[in-house]
């Protein structure tokens, strides 16, 4: 069984775009930057904006964290987005979700101009990726692409099972694989809540990639001899033995799983650590675009 190592194929991302970074810094250009809007306080919102910024810097980009009140209007969000549109200094925005809920996450992420989403959640980015054109993809789907290809894992004219509908994980991964590409050209299932027998799916799955968000939920008998699983999950559980109280745990029983798979990404360390270094990614290409680079 191969261990897909999320942390060091980040790592090698992230370094390449640093190297990228400092090339342009010699060139006296303007660098590369990401505003990140968090409303309210949500601690686990907190930690994701922290991390997100503290990378940018770690990678030599220019990094703004525009913190609001959990009070703020609708109105005043969408403002405060609209002038980062035209600010030159930032080429990626990012609002951290979830909002709160007098604020309607659709018209938000309709604001962000589609050149500057480097979530990748726009409508016009959502089409330009279902109709196979380069565009801003979302950083955790695109994160899966990633690590399948530098396993060297094919994926033409395989079976890949996603259990998970969701726009941020399982329609846009689904979608990218679907694509006839390179590193894609999939035949796709996709899995949800109102799949009765999933495991007729799962064990026909040549890949299978969880993001359903149940904790060990995808058990040994569920899956096919020597596929290879992908897991998105990230839950946290309660483990009295643990300095937190709690433990993250993903969507696939890892003990029992990874004894019958030809590759498995580890929680942690497997696909979280691809998001963030496909956000860094996404606004490189985003100001690369935006200067015809
Ligand atoms: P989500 O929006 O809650 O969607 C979950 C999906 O799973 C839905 O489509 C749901 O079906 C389906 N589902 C739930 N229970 C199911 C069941 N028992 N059987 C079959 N399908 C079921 O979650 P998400 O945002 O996609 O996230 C999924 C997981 O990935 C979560 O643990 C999340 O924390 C994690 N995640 C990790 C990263 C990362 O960077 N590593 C990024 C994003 C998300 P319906 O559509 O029918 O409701």
């Amino acid at each position: 069984m191969i261990l897909i190592d999320g942390k060091k194929v980040a790592e090698e991302i992230k370094q390449n775009i640093k190297i990228q970074i400092s090339e342009l810094k010699e060139e006296n250009n303007k660098l590369p930057g990401l505003v990140t809007i968090i409303v309210g306080d949500n601690p686990a919102s907190q930690v994701y904006v922290n991390m997100k910024s503290k990378t940018c810097i770690e990678l030599g980009m220019n990094s703004k964290v525009e913190q609001l009140d959990g009070n703020i209007s609708e109105e005043v969000l969408l403002t405060i987005i609209d002038k980062y549109n035209k600010d030159e200094n930032f080429h990626g925005i990012l609002v951290q979700l979830p909002l709160p809920k007098h604020i309607d996450e659709d018209k938000v992420i309709e604001k962000i101009i589609p050149e500057k989403d480097v979530d990748g959640f726009h409508p016009i980015n959502v089409g330009n990726l279902v109709i196979g054109k380069d565009t801003l993809f979302p950083c955790t789907p695109y994160g899966i692409l990633k690590l399948l290809e530098k396993y060297h894992i094919e994926t033409k004219g395989r079976h890949v099972v996603v259990v998970g509908r969701s726009n941020i994980v399982g329609k846009p991964v689904a979608n990218l694989l679907l694509q006839k590409k390179d590193n894609a050209n999939a035949i796709v299932t996709v899995c949800h809540s109102a799949t009765s027998d999933i495991s007729k799916y799962t064990k026909q799955a040549d890949i299978l990639i969880a993001a359903m968000g149940k904790p060990k939920f995808i058990t040994e008998n569920m899956v096919k001899e020597n596929a290879v699983v992908v897991d998105v999950g990230t839950n946290r559980v309660d483990d009295p033995t643990a300095k937190k109280g709690y433990r993250i745990v993903g969507d696939v029983d890892f003990d029992n799983v990874s004894k019958k798979v030809s590759h498995i990404t580890p929680v942690p360390g497997g696909v979280g650590p691809m998001t963030i270094a496909m956000l860094m990614y996404n606004t490189l290409k985003a100001y690369q675009r935006k200067n015809n680079l």
